[in-house]
């Protein structure tokens, strides 16, 4: 893989291959919406790919733990949302954002998720590197990795700038 400009909707594709079986057995349903048109972002699609594949394995963690607590039956509901937006044209850019029903992140967990080694799993069931990593990654790719929390869950966002593909 070199740095070449890549279609994001690709890399979310190549992300699905990877843990989209595993989500299905589980009963965890994904919905993908947006297009990326003739935007291309200029990365390692392996780079990004890996990126949204951590925020997916996330996401299920996430589902798995709250399904545990509560018992909630997830069944027939969308429970991870992946959307590509894009930005205006003047500063061309692509949005990635990948949405849980899980509840959130508390406050106090908010603050140190992109750092190393943290994690809330039990021990050998988390590294505690997979935002950190993820984080480096975008930022070499002068984008941003951020995280919000909302109604249902918790939304990480990818922003990478954009070139239009050459007609
Ligand atoms: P790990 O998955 O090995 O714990 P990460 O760096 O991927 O390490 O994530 C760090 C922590 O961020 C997780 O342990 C968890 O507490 C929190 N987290 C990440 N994604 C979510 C999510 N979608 N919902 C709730 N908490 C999350
Ligand atoms: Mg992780």
């Amino acid at each position: 893989f070199r740095l070449e400009p890549s279609d994001p909707m690709e890399a979310i594709d190549g992300a699905l291959q990877v843990v989209g079986a595993q989500l299905r057995l589980e009963n965890v349903s994904i919905s993908v919406s947006g297009a990326s048109d003739d935007l291309r972002v200029l990365c390692r699609q392996d780079q990004l790919e890996q990126v949204i594949i951590n925020l997916l394995q996330n996401a299920r963690d996430a589902i798995r733990d709250r399904r545990r607590s509560v018992g909630m039956d997830y069944l027939g509901a969308i429970a991870i949302e992946i959307t590509l937006e894009h930005g205006d044209t003047n500063a061309p850019m692509v949005s990635i954002s990948v949405k849980d029903n899980a509840g959130g992140i508390p406050d106090h967990v908010l603050d140190k998720v992109f750092q190393p080694f943290f994690t809330t799993k039990p021990p050998g069931q988390g590294t505690g590197l997979g935002l950190s990593v993820s984080f480096g990654i975008i930022r070499d790719h002068a984008g941003t990795l951020s995280v919000e929390n909302a109604f249902e869950g918790a939304v990480f966002t990818v922003r990478l700038p954009a070139l239009h593909e050459p007609q």
